[in-house]
């Protein structure tokens, strides 16, 4: 069955003492039944796999190369590699990675396919820009990005699933929980069979004060953190209240 998951992304944020720092203000129960990630920039990793396992935290990474074999690829980092350095996810296709590399539909399936067969869990960002929903073109948006990864992935129930509207993300503007819940019931359908066992999140500018109101949708399992998870004090206080509601 499908397990809740809060991840914080902290995109490209931090530093060795910042991160010790957040490090200090994290605080969530011990047996909390909500897996709890962050998505640290990709030089921190390898030093925050440790801490972060004493502190209950999973390791995500923020991308992942599409490529299985190492090679002349500079600047990527494999699958393998992240895992070998102890991620558990990565992040694919978010939505800035879209804007700012051109990342196409076709890329992120790749990734996701190379992240699968490293053991790494990636999390696939799904979301339409505000024209695209003002054209009340959202539904056809996230059916077409997810369409790919369902068509070039074997199991598709090993995936995680994010919903993040662009408009939404960095902005301070929520989609409403109902907004929200329509797309996610909508792509756990597309999912099919192994709709049931995938765990989708809604990431958006959620904070401590619109937590609860989305976790309370029957179909959304858990949260994507920008701006929020930049505070440990702030970010904890989103996992309680996915623990009192998705556990
Ligand atoms: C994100 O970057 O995935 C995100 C959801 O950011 P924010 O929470 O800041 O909107």
């Amino acid at each position: 069955m499908r397990r809740p998951l809060v991840m914080g992304n902290w995109k490209m944020n931090g530093s060795h003492a910042a991160n010790a720092q957040w490090l200090e203000g994290f605080r969530i129960p011990e047996a909390a039944v909500v897996d709890v990630a962050i998505a640290a920039p990709a030089p921190y990793l390898a030093v925050l796999s440790e801490r972060f396992q004493r502190a209950g935290i999973a390791l995500a990474a923020q991308d992942v190369s599409d490529q299985l074999a190492n090679g002349a690829f500079t600047g990527q980092c494999s699958g393998a590699m992240l895992k070998d350095v102890g991620c558990e996810y990565a992040i694919v296709g978010h939505s800035e990675r879209r804007e700012y590399q051109a990342e196409s539909d076709a890329l992120v399936a790749a990734k996701t396919k190379a992240a699968l067969a490293a053991g790494v869990t990636p999390v696939v960002c799904v979301g339409e820009t505000l024209t695209e929903r003002e054209q009340e073109q959202t539904f056809a948006v996230v059916a077409r990005q997810l369409a790919a990864v369902i068509e070039a992935v074997e199991d598709v129930s090993e995936i995680v699933v994010a919903y993040e509207p662009v408009w939404a993300i960095g902005t301070g503007k929520t989609a409403t929980p109902e907004q929200a819940q329509a797309v996610h019931a909508a792509i756990r359908e597309q999912l099919g069979s192994a709709g049931s066992r995938v765990s989708v999140l809604y990431g958006g500018s959620v904070k401590s004060a619109n937590a609860d109101e989305l976790f309370k949708q029957p179909d959304i399992d858990g949260a994507l953190v920008g701006g929020a998870a930049l505070d440990s004090v702030e970010f904890s206080k989103i996992c309680e209240s996915a623990i009192s509601h998705l556990a």
